[in-house]
């Protein structure tokens, strides 16, 4: 079966020979007072957009889409805490649709008003954000582009992550840590290090809740694309309670008491309140403490998944000379471990003997869960490989005798020799990457 994705949109022609254009009318509905007639979608989304723009009072039934998928997780906060034995830190994660008010979509995947976001939330204590695995990813070195290098006009330049946090450029090692993941991933899934920098929000660009943020932006030929966001929302709303200190409650109580109401100001709503006596209760009291109460930080790594897709493409796609320099290929040059396809086998020609093997082969592959396929085309071995090549099929096995192959990389169009009955052991090495082609080649003959 072949999984296909066609376009959405449909030249009349097809339509006309389906009979959906003579067949299908959009509904029409009248005002029975005044004999208007509307569009049924034109009056309903006209109605919304006034409702929208003018009642500003919408009753509380009334859902916004998610913008992002994180309020998830945090208004779930506390039964993934017990779940974890109420210890930080722990973190939840989750895939779905977001949606945003965007303005004006464009550039196919990279602005759409509804897409795919994949978020971590990683809970910390605000007073240790220390991370146990960041000696992992503190030697590597990959561009930044911190806050005072934009102001200044300079270039985004190539920082030691451990570096990087030592000195405070990143604040804290647990944001640190998800920087190196974030640029391993990235990097393994095939984008160009050369064309990925972290950069810092301006202090202006950040979010309410963030307290810092760093955007890995991948470059296109759109230009620098934020892909994912790297937050550290620990600026959010509940630390307006812990704000107000003894000498402020006391006087908060002395007011309550001789006016029986005040003014308070509420940092997060940007505008005072009016709270009176009986909404709080203020005393003093002298308890033992065997708890200390505070708010989680949040470190909330969040990756645009079309985003990444589309820049994944345009950084594997490369165009390829033939050997005689007399045609050219496009070639997606998917790292193994990514590439939809691992290899196809086919037998180098049409005879019983080889078309089982290659049978064989196609099948122990299968049941090792690696994707493969079987040309079965009578076209040229050429061919063969070009048609592996241009949709990144790494790895191609040619079967030229009953009891070895040829197992031929897509780059360096180099072949090694293995035995059937260790096909799928090396291939297995190749797509793991753990070992890589240079590794083989050493290890098996060309
Ligand atoms: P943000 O919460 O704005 O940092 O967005 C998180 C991630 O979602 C970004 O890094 C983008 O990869 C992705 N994203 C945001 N807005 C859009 C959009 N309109 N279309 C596609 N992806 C988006």
């Amino acid at each position: 079966m072949l999984e296909v994705k066609c376009s959405s949109v449909t030249p009349e022609v097809v339509l006309k020979a389906s009979g959906h254009v003579e067949k299908f009318t959009d509904l029409m509905v009248k005002d029975e007072k005044t004999g208007t007639c509307f569009w049924a979608d034109h009056l309903l989304k006209d109605f919304c957009k006034e409702k929208l723009e003018k009642d500003l009072s919408l009753p509380v039934e009334k859902l916004y889409a998610r913008p992002e998928t994180a309020q998830g997780i945090f208004v779930n906060f506390l039964k993934l805490y017990n779940y974890k034995g109420n210890k930080l830190p722990f973190a939840a994660a989750q895939i779905g649709q977001a949606f945003r008010n965007e303005i004006s979509p464009r550039q196919g995947l990279l602005r759409v008003r509804e897409f795919t976001l994949a978020e971590i939330e990683h809970f910390v204590d605000p007073e240790d954000k220390s991370h146990p695995k960041f000696a992992d990813v503190a030697n590597l070195e990959f561009l930044m582009f911190p806050r005072e290098e934009q102001i200044s006009g300079q270039q985004a330049n190539k920082f030691c992550l451990g570096e990087a946090v030592s000195k405070g450029i990143v604040s804290n090692e647990t944001l640190g840590y998800f920087l190196g993941r974030v640029y391993l991933f990235l990097t393994r899934l095939g984008i160009d290090k050369e064309r990925l920098r972290f950069r810092q929000h301006l202090a202006n660009e950040m979010a309410h809740y963030a307290a810092d943020c760093w955007d890995a932006e991948i470059e296109c030929s759109y230009g620098w694309i934020e892909c994912v966001g790297i937050a550290d929302r620990s600026a959010f709303d509940l630390r307006a309670h812990a704000a107000m200190d003894e000498k402020e409650a006391m006087e908060m109580k002395a007011v309550l008491e001789t006016k029986g109401e005040l003014e308070f100001h509420v940092c997060t709503l940007g505008k005072a309140v009016s709270i009176k006596s009986n909404m709080v209760s203020i005393s003093k009291v002298i308890k033992k403490e065997h708890q200390r109460v505070f708010t989680p930080s949040v470190i909330e790594p969040s990756f645009g998944i079309g985003r990444i897709i589309y820049c994944l493409f345009e950084h594997s796609f490369h165009t390829r000379p033939s050997k005689a320099s007399d045609e050219q290929l496009n070639v997606f040059r998917f790292p193994p471990l990514v590439a939809p396809i691992k290899c196809t086998v086919f037998p180098l020609v049409q005879n019983p003997k080889y078309e089982e093997v290659a049978k064989k082969i196609s099948k122990s592959l299968t049941a090792g869960g690696i994707f493969c396929e079987t040309d079965s085309t009578g076209s040229s071995i050429g061919k063969k490989y070009a048609r592996a090549d241009e949709i990144g099929m790494p790895f191609a096995i040619t079967v030229d005798s009953v009891d070895s192959v040829t197992i031929r990389e897509r780059d360096s169009r180099d072949q090694i020799r293995v035995k059937v009955e260790d096909v799928r052991k090396v291939v297995k090495k190749l797509i793991s990457g753990r070992h890589t082609w240079p590794e083989l080649q050493r290890r098996y003959p060309a």
